[in-house]
């Protein structure tokens, strides 16, 4: 049997990947999990020994959107043979086991690798009506993360729904669905890549860090990775020199939008949404919501669908401002120093840490509590 190192090297070639652009896969990734160049060559060495871990990739409440991001991994090369040198054991849009063969697949790998493979969690857990809301072979996706993500080595929830609740929890969220922290409190090792979708990237780089550190990277309060939840949107964003400026869209196709203008007036979140969507951008870096014109909707943030809407409304007041500013005084004071309050990052606490004891997050009710 050909050994790891012969299998990355032989699907390297079969691909045309370079050594030179396997080198600059790792140096890129070093990049973007903020590591020193040198972990480059520990990042290439660690890949080329370690065994395929292996994932099980389970799909609840949710539209499959990160399932799509994750198929469009777009740097070919070496982030495509990344992905593929995982070994995938269940995951039903893209399996091509179905129905019995294919749950028999997920619980033969419970059963046979306890605590020897990766879940990933795509899509909110319903736990109205004893968990009747989404059911796969006849059980509840609250019993099968129970015991899949409980006796998992790590969990990822991926997406915004399986990190938060996401959209099916928006209020009066029908289905009481949960992000899986809050439904499986005391997951081992569980790791939120929030946003609507996940980027690629950012998941790439994760299964790197994990690859070749065998631990989860440093986390926030959310347990989301700091290297790619570490700062604001608008920390990072094209546009910050003109919200500085004071300089604003103020109608969709006017001269400011023509011209790149800050688009806070139109409800652009970036200044309380923490990503690096302005570093990775999306579609393999061509471009990213901003870039393109349109404001952030803060999808990577708690209950985004509840505070972040409406979409089109500017937030309420002027972070780092007071609640009584007014953002048409905002072009006066702004060059004063509004960077310098947004820098200090003093909208939302950012914990490093690794939170193993961090506060699971659940969607308020309609009447405001926690459910
Ligand atoms: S408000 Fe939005 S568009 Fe304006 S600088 Fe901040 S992130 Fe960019």
């Amino acid at each position: 049997m050909r050994n790891q190192r012969d299998w990355l090297a032989a699907e390297l070639e079969r691909r045309g990947v370079t050594r030179r652009e396997f080198m600059g896969f790792c140096a890129a990734m070093a990049s973007a999990l903020a590591l020193p160049d040198a972990a480059a060559a520990q990042i290439a060495r660690a890949i080329q020994k370690t065994e395929k871990p292996v994932l099980v990739w389970l799909e609840f409440q949710d539209c499959a959107g990160n399932t799509e991001s994750f198929l469009r991994a777009s740097r070919p090369t070496a982030a495509e043979v990344i992905l593929d040198t995982l070994s995938i054991d269940y995951h039903e849009t893209i399996m091509a086991a179905a129905g019995h063969q294919a749950e028999a697949n997920l619980a033969r790998t419970v059963k046979e690798r306890p605590g020897g493979y990766i879940a990933v969690v795509e899509g909110s857990i319903p736990t109205g009506a004893n968990g009747a809301y989404c059911t796969i072979g006849g059980r509840s996706a609250l019993d099968i993360a129970r015991e899949v993500c409980g006796q998992a080595m790590a969990t990822i929830a991926i997406g915004t729904c399986a990190s938060f609740g996401g959209i099916p929890a928006a209020g009066p969220n029908p289905t009481g669905a949960l992000g899986v922290s809050a439904a499986v409190p005391g997951v081992k090792n569980l790791i939120n890549l929030s946003a609507c979708p996940a980027n690629v990237e950012n998941l790439t780089a994760l299964l790197v860090h994990f690859l070749t550190f065998k631990r989860w990277p440093d986390l926030d309060h959310y347990r989301r990775p700091l290297f790619a939840y570490g700062k604001s949107i608008h920390d990072g964003c094209e546009r910050r020199a003109h919200y500085d400026a004071g300089q604003y869209v103020e109608e969709w196709g006017d001269a400011g939008h023509r011209a790149g203008y800050c688009l806070y007036k139109m409800g652009c979140k970036g200044p309380v949404a923490f990503q690096n969507c302005p570093h990775i951008k999306w579609n393999g870096g061509t471009n990213w919501p901003i870039g393109c014109g349109h404001p952030c909707i803060g999808c990577s943030e708690p209950n985004f669908w509840d505070t972040m809407t409406p979409f089109y409304q500017h937030l309420p007041g002027v972070p780092g401002f007071g609640a009584a500013s007014n953002i048409d005084t905002i072009g006066l004071i702004a060059v004063t120093g509004v960077g310098a309050a947004f820098a200090g990052h003093g909208l939302i606490q950012i914990m490093k840490r690794v939170g193993e004891d961090a506060e699971p997050v659940t969607p308020k009710t309609e009447e405001g509590g926690q459910q």
